[in-house]
């Protein structure tokens, strides 16, 4: 089958638009499809300027999502003085797992010459995710715990290091996934926190001082294209999954979506787009309606509903 768009020959079929895509024209479209979402989304302020950069960081794990959202924001802002990019990388403790994508991270920051930060559980709490599942003093899937640890970190070192934006790289799949769970569970509240702390553009959010906003503009680009994208580029991905991965949930929706998506092309994209404007809805309706007082956790400092923050709370439990 030839690319709709050339004489070359197709190397992928997207089921839910009818295209089919020489590699070069599937990287035109993929990349298309992120800066339109950067635009979409307002990440660049109008006031930004060479002299006031913009400190964008990215979560890069390693894995294909945040390799290739790294390599596009990069190719879209290398000669942009607005925009200073820094990759952020979280080492959770997971032998044989994480090594080996902390060395792409390393190789892909090298290659593209941006800032890059490693962190780890072990050197910030002084416990690594392998050991944490052995203990497993709450009895929980290991991801929630490594979940609640991850996004303090982030959002550490996201302030530390003055970042006007956290961007991550959540694809199409993921964010169908969270939307379908979060109408599942029926928690409208959380769907309004979703808008605001990720989703809506920054210009319509409910402004958050308390926290750096979040973006994640690869989310309009499903898995496998994500995948495709990494491998037609050759891009320094590392690939197997964790060996602790629990969320059972996640992972029926997963399933449901796969079956949906086969008989009926395209049920992910009108997921998103309809919890999407939903999300913003509720977000108005909720608004100035923080539900819980905001404190500081009285062991670290961090911004909690509580007066031990969880990420406090499960370290005390684990030592
Ligand atoms: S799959 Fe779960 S345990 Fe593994 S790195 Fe991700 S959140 Fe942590
Ligand atoms: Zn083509
Ligand atoms: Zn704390």
């Amino acid at each position: 089958m030839d690319c709709n768009r050339c004489d070359e020959e197709a190397v992928m079929h997207a089921a839910y638009s009818g295209a089919h895509l020489c590699a070069d024209h599937f990287r035109e479209s993929v990349e298309k499809r992120v800066r339109r979402r950067v635009r979409r989304d307002d990440l660049v302020p109008r006031d930004a300027t060479p002299e006031a950069p913009q400190t964008w960081v990215i979560g890069l794990s390693g894995g294909k999502d945040s390799v290739v959202l790294t390599q596009i924001l990069h190719d879209t802002f290398a000669e942009d003085p607005r925009i200073e990019l820094v990759g952020l990388t979280i080492h959770e403790g997971i032998e044989g797992y994480r090594d080996k994508s902390v060395d792409a991270c390393v190789e892909l920051a090298d290659d593209l010459d941006i800032r890059h930060e490693l962190v780890s559980y072990e050197e910030e709490f002084g416990v690594r995710m392998d050991d944490v599942v052995e203990d497993d003093p709450e009895n929980m899937a290991a991801c929630a715990y490594c979940g609640v640890f991850r996004r303090d970190l982030l959002e550490k070192y996201a302030e530390k290091l003055e970042a006007d934006l956290l961007l991550t790289g959540h694809n199409l799949d993921d964010e169908a996934q969270t939307a379908l769970m979060n109408f599942l569970e029926g928690d409208v509240e959380q769907i309004a926190k979703h808008f605001d702390a990720s989703l809506g553009a920054l210009s319509e959010r409910e402004d958050q001082a308390e926290f750096v906003p979040r973006a994640k503009p690869l989310r309009d680009v499903p898995e496998k294209e994500v995948a495709l994208y990494a491998h037609i580029n050759d891009l320094p991905a590392h690939i197997t999954e964790c060996p602790h991965a629990s969320e059972a949930y996640r992972g029926e929706i997963q399933q449901l979506l796969y079956g949906l998506e086969e008989n009926h092309p395209g049920t992910r994209h009108s997921i998103l787009a309809g919890y999407e404007e939903l999300a913003s809805i509720a977000a108005d309706e909720f608004s100035g309606d923080d539900g819980a007082e905001l404190q500081e956790c009285t062991q670290c400092g961090s911004t909690t509903t509580r007066e031990i923050c969880r990420k406090c709370s499960l370290l005390e439990s684990l030592a």
